[in-house]
């Protein structure tokens, strides 16, 4: 194991930050039940991290902090059973050009590549549509050690109650040393981008998601306006069209961060320019058709650092939700300069998933790190919470157990595993003491 010298951690939005007692990188299995045994015994925590990247404290170690890059890089692979297994703390861009490199692919990803797998699936990071949208529910398997140092493995045959739970276990249930996930034959996608106004959009939602193996869309507040992306399956990957280097170059890094990043920057400095500068934004914002190779199409940069909320809705009353939230924002005088993104997602059959037993429409909220978002995300949060919705483990929100209880039907069930599993709460931290209690 290598020790880790103990600096300040922060995490990527630096909303949160902590300096644990100890910090070690632990390379195997072995070396984690020590380190989970040595907390026991001390009376202390440990926490492993991912790559920082939650908005909320959900990764604060304060005591015992596990580095992941101890854990990184594939194991095995099964292509009878199409299943890969990669060390906990390997990062999914890793995992996304190993993958590409053995002819394979995960199924569905969300906006960005730079968590861990981990620390990914314990807050029940999701993309949009396809058969599976979380990367959770891409899990055939896992390793954990639970708080009382024990090793178990968990799939849909072994410990499925386990399986059920840890697959997005918030970091409450263990330290995850592997998982092995479904994988597919590497695929390509089309995306098309285009712009709509507020009604096309809405008025063909169910229309598009039916037809679409992925649909994303973004709402750009104090305009009409919606970018529509739809990603869908090319017959075969020779066919794909990626933009050429310089147009990605243009486009994603260029247009979309860095002058994004400028402009939001002008909104927070001068917050009555926001509309327009929307109304810009949102127009500069052109049709394109481009294809490559499924990780590509399904992430993009985010040098714009930003704080966000996003809660997932029943997918029955999403739109009527949203509609609601625009009436919210209208009324309000809020100067919102960052789009309210869109998705979806199929039901799934994990405890605590934010899709758990029911299919569901995500909206996320953003402002600029710099920006105060108390007013607009408690705001909209109160409209989210009376449509039954369930926060995203890992961005800001400010609801607690008691609340949360009631939107999770299996609840209790994840709170017996806790108990049976971490039952002294060697993995607690101050945000979990708030939403699990
Ligand atoms: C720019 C940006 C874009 C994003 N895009 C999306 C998106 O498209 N869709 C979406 O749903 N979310 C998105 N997120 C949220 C992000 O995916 C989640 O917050 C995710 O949890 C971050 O992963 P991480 O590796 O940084 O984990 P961290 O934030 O470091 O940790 C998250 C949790 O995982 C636990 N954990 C980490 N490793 C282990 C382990 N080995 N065993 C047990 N528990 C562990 C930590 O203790 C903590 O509880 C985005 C965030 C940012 C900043």
């Amino acid at each position: 194991m290598n020790a880790a010298p103990t600096s300040t951690w922060h995490n990527w939005a630096r909303t949160e930050s902590a300096s644990p007692a100890r910090a070690t990188s632990p390379a195997d299995t072995a070396a984690v039940v020590r380190e989970v045994l040595a907390a026991r015994e001390r009376g202390g925590t440990v926490k492993m991290v991912g790559s920082g990247h939650s908005f909320t404290g959900i990764a604060v170690a304060s005591d015992g902090q596990l580095r992941p890059d101890g854990l990184s890089g594939i194991l095995a692979v099964d292509r009878e059973a199409m299943t890969v297994t990669a060390g906990a703390g390997t990062p999914l861009h890793e995992l996304n050009a190993r993958l590409a490199g053995l002819g394979l692919s995960l199924h569905n990803m969300g906006d960005i590549d730079a968590q861990t797998i981990a620390g990914a699936t314990s807050t029940g990071t999701h993309g949009t549509g396809g058969v599976l949208a979380s990367l959770a529910a891409q899990i055939a398997g896992l390793e954990l050690v639970t708080g009382t140092g024990e090793v178990l493995r968990a799939s849909a045959d072994e410990h499925p109650e386990v399986f059920a739970a840890a697959r997005v276990g918030l970091g409450a249930l263990g330290v995850l040393t592997s998982i092995t996930f479904h994988v597919e034959p590497l695929f390509a996608l089309e995306a098309h981008e285009r712009p709509m106004t507020w009604d096309d959009a809405l008025s063909s939602y169910d229309e598009l998601v039916a037809e679409h193996h992925h649909v994303d869309m973004y709402w750009f507040p104090h305009t009409d306006r919606m970018m529509t992306k739809t990603n869908d399956r090319l017959a075969d990957l020779d066919s794909a069209e990626p933009l050429h280097r310089w147009r990605g170059w243009l486009d994603d890094e260029l247009l979309s961060n860095t002058v994004f990043g400028a402009l939001t920057t002008v909104a927070t400095r001068a917050p009555r320019t926001t509309p327009l500068i929307n109304r810009v934004s949102a127009r500069a914002l052109s049709e394109r058709r481009y294809s490559d190779i499924a990780h590509h199409v399904f992430t993009t940069p985010r040098n714009v650092r930003f704080k966000e909320m996003e809660y997932a809705v029943p997918r029955e009353v999403g739109l009527d939700v949203l509609r609601e939230v625009r009436r919210e924002l209208d009324a309000s005088d809020w100067l919102v300069s960052f789009p309210v993104e869109i998705r979806t997602a199929p039901a799934d059959d994990i405890t605590l998933s934010t899709a758990s037993g029911r299919d569901s429409l995500y909206l996320a909220f953003h402002v600029p790190v710099a920006a105060d978002h108390r007013a607009y995300f408690a705001g909209i949060e109160a409209v989210l919470a009376a449509a039954d919705g369930r926060p995203h483990w890992g961005k800001m929100h400010t609801r607690d157990a008691a609340d949360l209880a009631r939107v999770y039907p299996r609840w209790d069930e994840f709170q017996q595993l806790r108990d049976r599993l971490d039952p002294d709460r060697v993995f607690t931290n101050s945000y979990l003491e708030r939403v699990l209690g």
